[in-house]
């Protein structure tokens, strides 16, 4: 089973949609609880944003 390809379903993350093509992003992980996170396209390009401004404040940040 690819974990790329996309199915129809709910989107996990900011729009809350069902019914659209969605992409397994990772398990949500809390104590008992394994959940497998699916988000759409759109919510994807906003977490790509997310994640690349994150890794730049990383890269800004003193060393120690
Ligand atoms: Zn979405």
């Amino acid at each position: 089973m690819s974990t790329r390809a996309f199915t129809n379903g709910e989107c996990w993350l900011y729009c809350e949609r069902s019914g659209v093509p969605v992409l397994f992003v990772g398990p949500f992980q809390e104590n008992d609880v394994v959940a497998p996170i699916f988000a759409c396209e759109d919510c994807l390009n906003k977490m790509r944003g997310r994640a690349r401004r994150y890794i730049e404040a990383q890269d800004q940040a003193p060393a120690r």
